[in-house]
């Protein structure tokens, strides 16, 4: 076996200007803040939230943790680096990791859409080798600098996720990655709660460009109302390479996204590139996620039909658009499973999905979370675009009553205030060949009566 080692002890010693206490000659394969999820190998980091890690050092070890990162030593465990502060020593071995590479980093923020475009950029860069980017939506304060420090040199490009609820959050994940290229999928209502309004949104998100280097470049949403604005900012910032994407894109431009029985249909230009290819997904915002990816890979080098030929492997994740069947009492209905996130944009995206679907169109709607003050008007809007899309719309959850109220009474279905309890009333109601929408917010639980779903079926 050649394992591959990530830090050796006296590397992280050295860029966390830690102690090694009970050992130095350990080396660890990978990071891991969760015992449940370690694997052997890995360098445990004992951060202190509402459960303090260092509790959690000696199962580290039984689990085969290479050695452990803490900011007090634990007697009687195996080898450990002793630092101040564990997550800034995280930062630390995140900057290391950076500085030692030659890889070109990719940043990727929007309202919508991150964690797509991010593994679609795991396909469209994979021409250059190997691809680093976390498996999951690791975007925050803590997410961000553990992906980074897993970055290995052997790694031919880097991908990261960059979200925020509040301004200046941004500002503090792009100056530690330091992105050669940094991504805007859209700017939309998501966290508005905390920001107040869609102009703060789009400023919060262009904080990404303050962390772009020289030389590097800003790729941009094309056909955002707040496209000259995140142009402004970023120009602001010290970015002079702004490349846009979509229907009026300059740098990459969308001429026909099709719906077909396999997927999306695309045909565009990329760089001058004229392009086209088949991806197993639906909607002009994932076509648009294909086109940002595309365009950040072709800066990068790759030629833009390779890229979109190796696009050709992407599958939506779970909850995020996947399409499939599900047999229910004898009955086989599509599903297109969103329930893992929901903001107006989305919505409306996933809506268009269901409209060009065939059979009866069946949405099955929970909350959007984190809207603020007009959470009401939101979810009262969402009606129009609901009611044109489907036949019949179930829905769960308070705020949900004002698209239910706002809604032709013909249109109206089921309401619970809890999403699980649609189980029953949706197993009696389906019908052979519906196709149906599952959409919410994480916190809304549509994700977990789709799993009860799939259990009766
Ligand atoms: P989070 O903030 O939770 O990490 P995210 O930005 O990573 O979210 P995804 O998980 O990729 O977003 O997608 C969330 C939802 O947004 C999905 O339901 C998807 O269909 C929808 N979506 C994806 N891309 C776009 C887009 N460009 N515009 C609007 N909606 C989109
Ligand atoms: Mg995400």
């Amino acid at each position: 076996m050649t394992a591959q080692y990530l830090w050796l002890a006296y590397q992280a010693a050295a860029a966390t200007k830690g102690t090694l206490k009970n050992g130095d000659g350990w080396a660890a394969s990978g990071l891991s803040i969760d015992t449940r999820s370690l694997e052997p190998g890995n360098l445990f980091v004992a951060l202190t939230a509402e459960r303090d890690g260092h509790d959690f050092v000696a199962q580290a070890f039984e689990k085969g943790a290479a050695a452990a990162l803490v900011s007090r030593e634990v007697k009687g465990a195996g080898p450990q680096l002793v630092v101040p502060d564990t997550l800034r020593a995280v930062e630390a071995l995140a900057q290391a990791a950076r500085d030692r590479s030659f890889a070109p980093l990719v940043g990727v923020t929007g309202s919508a859409g991150k964690t797509t475009t991010k593994e679609m950029l795991r396909y469209a860069l994979a021409p250059l080798g190997k691809v680093h980017a976390a498996e999951k939506s690791f975007n925050n304060h803590i997410g961000v600098p553990l992906t980074l420090a897993e970055l290995p040199p052997s790694a031919k490009a880097g991908v990261f996720e960059m979200g925020m609820n509040h301004a200046g959050e941004i500002r503090g994940l792009t100056t530690l990655v330091k992105p050669h290229l940094a991504l805007i999928t859209t700017i939309a209502e998501a966290h508005i709660e905390f920001l107040g309004s869609m102009e703060a949104i789009a400023d919060a998100k262009a904080e990404i460009a303050e962390g772009v280097r020289p030389g590097g470049a800003m790729i941009l949403p094309a056909d955002s109302p707040y496209y000259e604005r995140l142009a402004k900012r970023c120009r602001e910032a010290g970015v002079g390479d702004l490349l846009s994407f979509g229907t009026t894109g300059k740098a990459a431009k969308l001429f026909r996204a099709e719906e077909g029985e396999e997927g999306l249909h695309i045909e565009a230009e990329i760089l001058g590139k004229r392009i086209s290819f088949l991806m197993a997904a639906s909607g002009i915002h994932m076509a648009s996620n294909a086109l940002a990816a595309l365009l950040a890979a072709a800066r990068t080098g790759v030629d833009a039909q390779d890229a979109a030929d190796a696009l050709a492997a992407f599958r939506m994740g779970a909850g995020r658009g996947e399409r499939y069947q599900l047999e229910i009492d004898g009955k086989t209905i599509t599903v297109l499973d969103e329930s893992y996130n929901a903001n107006p944009a989305s919505m409306r995206a996933a809506l268009s999905v269901l409209k060009a679907m065939p059979g009866r169109k069946v949405a099955v709607l929970g909350e959007m979370k984190e809207l603020g003050e007009g959470s009401a008007g939101f979810h009262a809007d969402l009606a129009a675009p609901a009611s044109d899309a489907a036949d019949i719309v179930h829905t769960a959850g308070a705020m949900m009553e004002h698209l239910r109220n706002a809604l032709p009474k013909e249109k109206r279905g089921v309401h619970e205030e809890k999403a699980t309890d649609l189980v029953q009333p949706l197993l009696v109601n389906l019908n052979e060949g519906d196709t149906v929408l599952f959409k919410g917010s994480n916190a809304s639980r549509v994700g977990a009566l789709v799993g009860e779903l799939l259990k009766a079926g």
